[in-house]
């Protein structure tokens, strides 16, 4: 089956043609600078060069419109017409706890993703807003949605639970959520396929090292954790996100710097984290570089994030009362072995024993990074979403198809 993977930011949209039997892309790309003047489609063939084409593209209606037209193109296409789609699968950020697993996209289900539009303001409207053009220019095709909260909506009220009143829960629907649970419910999967061992018999942690960072308590593939919260703000440090703080430091601030509410949340979430804490940069490789020269505030800046991992692994482990495994993934995850090293120190007395060759080792594969006498299991996972999202919506779409 033809899947067409899409991903909906405000200003951004991804996109990928899977074709699910051989598990392999036709075609990636992206199109960005959606509502400018000089939008910039880049569009990769497999196999074939990538081409960029700059333009106007007006709203993300037009954005899908030039992305299905490149699909076709007789010279950067990958397929002659739209019938070769045979489904489209959209990553929606929020699912509130209405989803608990991805659906095919009817009226009612596009009723209850909106209406989660206020739990995710700056997400969920976008990708509404690609699941609107696609069925406007693909009308026959089905489309299902694949929830970034789903994997997450197995965790135990008390770990979802904030300790404020009762209506905040009742009246706004403030909990804990999590995020990346697409990336989460994939590298275990796949990790236990890895270790030969049934997901059933697992308990893990699943580290989501991105821009954005997310671990998860995973326990018999379930999520029972997450650090992300409400929003993805909460836990880990990120790029440019702060994780947790002090909730009082925010009031603090405010006032001591005169900050509006949009001024405050800019603050926590483009400002803070890596880039905050090191002046440098929010990209790991930069502040593995400044690391690398001497520079002071890069190293502090390392040591916080890791340590913040660290602190999170022996928690969950806590949590689920045992861990058989650690699994790094996403861009930091899968290709920083220094991160790997520093966030798994000191963790020898619950049995975690990092192999330092196995470690420096650099593969595109999932591979154990662990001793073979370490109880705990170190894996490297590549996660792949978009082929998640592609293989969740086949799925669903199979049975459609008779
Ligand atoms: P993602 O959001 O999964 O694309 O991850 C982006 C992050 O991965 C950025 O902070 C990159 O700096 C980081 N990253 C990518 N490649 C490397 C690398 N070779 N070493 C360290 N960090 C990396």
């Amino acid at each position: 089956m033809n899947v067409l993977v899409i991903n909906c930011g405000s200003s951004t949209i991804k996109y990928q043609l899977i074709n699910t039997d051989d598990q392999q892309a036709l075609a990636a790309g992206s199109v960005e600078r959606i509502g400018m003047a000089d939008a910039v489609l880049s569009h990769q063939p497999q196999g074939r060069e990538k081409v960029r084409v700059t333009g106007e593209i007006l709203d993300h209606i037009q954005a899908i419109e030039y992305t299905l037209a490149i699909l076709l193109s007789p010279q950067y296409g990958v397929i002659r017409d739209t019938s070769e789609i045979d489904a489209v699968g959209h990553r929606v950020v929020h699912g509130g706890e209405k989803f608990s697993g991805s659906v095919i996209l009817t009226d009612e289900v596009m009723a209850q993703i909106r209406e989660c539009i206020e739990l995710a303001p700056l997400h969920n409207p976008h990708n509404v807003r690609g699941i609107e053009a696609c069925q406007r220019l693909m009308p026959n095709v089905p489309e299902v949605a694949v929830f970034d909260t789903a994997f997450h909506q197995t965790m135990p009220d008390y770990a979802y639970m904030y300790a404020l009143p009762w209506k905040l829960y009742e009246r706004h629907a403030i909990r804990r959520y999590g995020f990346h649970g697409t990336s989460h419910g994939w590298v275990a999967a796949r990790t236990a396929e890895l270790l030969g061992k049934p997901i059933s018999s697992l308990k893990m942690v699943t580290c989501h090292l991105g821009n954005g960072c997310s671990i998860a308590a995973v326990d018999g593939g379930k999520s029972v954790d997450t650090s992300m919260g409400f929003t993805p703000l909460e836990g880990l440090v990120m790029g440019t996100r702060s994780g947790d703080i002090d909730p009082a430091i925010i009031l603090h601030v405010i006032g001591k710097e005169d900050l509006n509410v949009h001024e405050a949340t800019a603050l926590l979430n483009k400002h803070s984290g890596m880039l905050g804490l090191s002046g440098v940069s929010g990209d790991m490789r930069e502040i593995e570089a400044q690391v690398e020269a001497g520079d002071t505030k890069a190293k502090l800046a390392l040591r916080v994030y890791c340590y913040r991992i660290r602190k999170y692994i022996a928690a969950y482990a806590g949590a689920m009362g045992g861990l058989d495994t650690i699994v790094f993934t996403a861009g930091v995850g899968e290709n920083s072995s220094l991160v790997r090293r520093l966030s798994c120190e000191g963790l020898t007395f619950m049995g975690v024993e990092l192999d330092d060759t196995l470690n420096g080792i650099r593969s595109k594969t999932g591979r154990v990074i662990s001793t073979n006498t370490s109880k705990v299991k170190v894996v490297v996972m590549p996660t792949n979403e978009e082929l998640a999202i592609a293989l969740e919506t086949a799925r669903l779409v199979a049975p459609l198809r008779g």
